[in-house]
């Protein structure tokens, strides 16, 4: 039994009377110890899949339509708001691309630690603080001991992050959902984040879902990864399967457009146009306007999803690569 086991989950949000359909048939596993990363463009549907999990869906526009998401057996979807708490945080928790937005800015670091403890543990205050400054440790956080009185704008980026993440495990989760974790830093402090989270993962024992726009990211860190385009999954594969036979033609434009570390080049390749919004319509595969690929029957069909080889998926008429 997978640690989370998704499926068919269909999300739709609420535009005056119509219910506009933002992320449909999203199948996901993930085992144990392992890490999954979710990449795609903005409004590809990558963060409401991850809110999603989480239960932060309550009270948007966004309604859940279809599907199931159960964790550790358990369908998170059934459960009521107070069993859903007791999870959140707990077996699961979550961080953000900007630890400016997410951590309040009037309490200081250590306190936040503490209070996101005390949610879910039976302890005193002073243990919840010794608990709280292990943490700042475990995160390399530099000085614990004077940074755990520091309130975040006193603290940079790359240490913020590093906060939010200290916060995330604060309860030792089994799986930690990161959206976009490290977009808001610089390469190298990115790096360094990246690295803290695979070490915390072997300490922990932790499975870990990434979520990110850079397939640049996704590849140094996960076991295997999901590509999602306008709301579905359009590859899925192992890391290692997925970039030695690259099928889907967004897949292979997410990878041209990675910027080069071996030689200068002037300019990118970049994937034409954007991500239709969802006011428009677009028959057939919803991205054939930006193939380079596409021909008529593109234009005409949506494709389903189909396997190149085994646990290869790709949504395309014309997969492209030797398993085509
Ligand atoms: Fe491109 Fe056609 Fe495949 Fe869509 S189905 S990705 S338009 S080749």
């Amino acid at each position: 039994m997978a640690l989370l086991d998704i499926r068919d989950l269909d999300l739709r949000i609420a535009r005056g009377r119509e219910l506009l359909p933002v992320v449909q048939g999203v199948s996901l596993a993930v085992e144990e110890n392992e890490t999954l990363g979710i990449v795609g463009e903005s409004g590809c549907g990558k963060s409401l899949t991850a809110l999603a999990i989480m239960g932060l869906l309550e009270g948007s526009v966004v309604r859940i339509a279809g599907g199931s998401v159960h964790f550790r057996g358990r369908d998170l979807l059934a459960l009521s708001p107070d069993e859903r708490r007791r999870v959140m945080g707990d077996q699961m928790a979550m961080i953000f691309q900007e630890p400016m937005t997410s951590l309040n800015p009037v309490y200081r670091v250590g306190d936040q630690i503490r209070e996101a403890i005390l949610q879910h543990r039976r302890m005193s205050r002073k243990q919840a603080r010794d608990r709280a400054l292990d943490l700042l440790e475990l995160v390399r956080i530099p000085d614990p001991l004077r940074r755990i009185d520091s309130f975040p704008h006193q603290m940079s980026g790359g240490q913020r992050q590093r906060v939010m993440i200290a916060m995330a495990l604060a309860c030792d989760p089994k799986l930690l959902i990161a959206d976009e974790p490290t977009t808001a830093l610089d390469v190298t402090v990115q790096k360094e984040v990246l690295e803290l989270m695979r070490s915390l993962q072997a300490r922990n024992g932790m499975s870990i879902v990434l979520i990110s726009h850079d397939l640049g990211v996704v590849s140094e860190i996960c076991d295997k990864v999901a590509v999602m385009y306008r709301g579905k999954i359009v590859e899925q594969a192992s890391t290692s399967t997925l970039f030695s036979n690259m099928s889907h033609p967004y897949t292979l434009g997410l990878l041209g457009s990675i910027p080069s570390t071996d030689h200068d080049v002037e300019w990118l390749d970049a994937i034409p146009g954007r991500v239709p919004t969802l006011d428009e319509a677009v028959p057939g595969c919803a991205f054939h306007p930006r193939c380079f690929a596409a021909n008529e029957s593109c234009r005409s069909a949506d494709p389903s999803a189909s396997a190149v080889s085994p646990a290869h998926i790709v949504r395309c008429h014309f997969p492209q690569g030797s398993s085509s």
